[in-house]
């Protein structure tokens, strides 16, 4: 809760900085310094941009230089948006995009004397950095299949942009530092208005706070890892209204016993009227009693914890102004990654492609930079990113699929029939070298522990079987390791908590199997856990399943 001790350095920093301006503008024009301040550092998440530095070489000088993310409610993104953020990672950063597992699109390896001209150059596509990190309702997720014949996608596709758009940050800081004197965007300055921020105040949230919009069909963007979650309540092919979950959330400290990886709880049921207005109750709530003393104890799953689900809802209903409803008989029942070849219900077909961790890059023989150039150059169709790093073509007119086949294949890019379910779900955070907090490598092993992985259960005659693998370089969970059926949290250099018995719906905990394993013993470790579920599983039975029921005792 807010009143236990002082408001932490952080909390300082932003109620001082002026609608999050500090000085900011005055360090980023200074290129005699390839840095910024840590409090401008620390204001500048806020901005979408992390100062970062290069990990692999941590000398005596550091190698400064920028992440930078682009917002992008549930995936959209147009052909041009996609080739102008290819253009930009060439010019301005180090020459790979990424598809972070929040369907936005990160940059690494910015110098500061190129952040103002990239923050513009996304801008002038239409996207935008802004609440992309910080303490505020970061990028809205939500499930991008782009499905015509039913209204329940392009509704929950609105969603996304509407929260989006009702839970951006009003301060005109942003506008004046990276876009003032830009014609294109002159129109956003308004800074004879009064500075105001009627949702967030002047010291923004706690922590950051994460929202995603699923199907209970299909939870792709697993939603109970979500601060707040819209589970579409369907009748009659419409959505009528939405479970709201709260709580979730799965950054935690093992050496801070207090802190815990969360799944959200259902609350709620709400109705298509009430999505904004129930939604901005909970974000107060958390702005107000949130706890701003400690920030490893910020998140909305702790006051959840501490208070007991019924006084937060209490609370919710004493800001919105009336009682609320309890959640409707409706949960995840699956989830689909939506790679490979569909129909999307007006003739046209969507291709999902895989892109191992989300990085998109020309290297040896796969050339995916060069193919989604050739692809979106001549056809120009609309594309999605996928909470699983994924992209999705859109609009495709059958009579195109054989030549997209052929020009996948032509730069590397394995169709779905090529990949094993296992490498479909897994998805890694970035950590070496740019991570500050990566304590070991994540993205960079994932494709070694895949083959190694896929090898063993290739021996035990499981290549068919759908098992999800989340890796992270360190325990603060980015991609969500805790809900998986494998999760490998970097613990030590080249060392990984093992987590067995979540689900590819992510509707489960995992628990820890064993911790401290060195990176090369993980396929020696899962081995033997893979022959007994060969063994001893239940008729369709999931390996996430098996592990849960046997239990860590059983599994050992
Ligand atoms: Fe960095 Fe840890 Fe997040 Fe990975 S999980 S990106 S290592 S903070």
């Amino acid at each position: 809760m807010a009143d236990k001790g002082n408001p932490s350095k952080i909390e300082e920093l932003k109620r001082s900085s002026n609608f999050l301006r500090g000085t900011i503008a005055q360090e980023v024009a200074d290129t005699s310094v390839p840095t910024v301040s840590e409090d401008s550092a620390n204001l500048l998440k806020t901005h979408g941009t992390y100062q970062q530095d290069d990990r692999d070489h941590r000398g005596d000088v550091k190698a400064f230089s920028f992440m930078v993310r682009s917002r992008v409610p549930g995936g959209k993104v147009t052909a041009a948006q996609f080739l102008a953020e290819l253009d930009i990672c060439d010019q301005f950063a180090n020459g790979t995009l990424r598809i972070t597992d929040r369907q936005g699109f990160q940059l690494h390896g910015v110098l500061k004397t190129s952040l103002k001209e990239t923050i513009r150059g996304i801008n002038a596509i239409k996207l935008s950095t802004l609440a992309a990190c910080g303490d505020v309702c970061r990028n809205v997720m939500a499930c991008p299949a782009p499905i015509k014949n039913s209204p329940v996608f392009a509704q929950m596709q609105k969603l996304a942009d509407d929260l989006a758009h009702h839970f951006r940050p009003r301060s005109n800081a942003y506008y004046e530092i990276w876009l003032k004197d830009d014609e294109e965007n002159s129109e956003l300055v308004h800074s004879e208005v009064p500075e105001h921020e009627p949702i967030y105040g002047a010291t923004y949230l706690p922590r950051k706070f994460k929202i995603g919009i699923a199907l209970p069909e299909d939870n792709c963007i697993d939603i109970y890892t979500q601060d707040m979650g819209y589970l579409a309540v369907v009748e009659g092919g419409k959505i009528v209204g939405y479970n709201l979950l709260v709580g979730g959330g799965m950054g935690m400290t093992p050496a801070k016993k207090t802190t815990f990886p969360a799944l959200a709880k259902q609350m709620a049921f709400i109705t298509p009227d009430q999505v904004l207005t129930v939604g901005e109750a909970v974000v107060k709530v958390q702005r107000d009693f949130g706890n701003r003393t400690d920030r490893k104890q910020a998140r909305l799953k702790y006051l959840i914890h501490e208070q007991g689900l019924p006084w937060f809802k209490a609370k919710v209903e004493e800001y919105y102004g009336a009682p609320l409803p309890g959640p409707r008989n409706v949960d995840v029942s699956d989830v689909d990654d939506h790679i490979g070849w569909h129909e999307q219900g007006d003739g046209n077909l969507f291709l999902g492609i895989n892109i191992e961790n989300g990085r998109l890059k020309d290297e040896g023989p796969l050339q995916l930079k060069k193919m989604f150039r050739v692809l979106l150059g001549k056809y120009g169709m609309e594309t999605r990113l996928t909470a699983l790093q994924g992209v999705i073509l859109c609009d495709i007119d059958p009579k195109d699929r054989a030549d997209i086949d052929r020009i996948l294949t032509e730069h590397g890019c394995k169709r779905a029939e090529e990949l094993t379910l296992a490498r479909r779900y897994s998805i890694s955070c970035p950590a070496y070298p740019t991570c500050g907090l990566a304590v070991t490598e994540s993205e960079r092993v994932m494709p070694d522990i895949m083959d190694a992985l896929e090898a063993e259960m290739a021996k035990h005659g499981l290549l068919s079987e759908r098992i999800s693998v989340h890796m992270t370089g360190c325990p603060n969970g980015c991609a969500r390791p805790y809900t998986p059926d494998i999760g490998l949290v970097g613990k030590a250099r080249g060392k990984y908590t093992l987590y067995l018995g979540g689900n590819a719906q992510g509707t489960r905990l995992a628990f820890l199997y064993e911790d401290m394993v060195p990176q090369e013993e993980l396929p020696v470790k899962l081995s033997p856990i893979f022959a007994k579920f060969k063994t001893g599983r239940h008729t369709g039975e999931s390996f996430g399943d098996f592990c849960h029921r046997v239990g860590k005792e059983g599994l050992v």
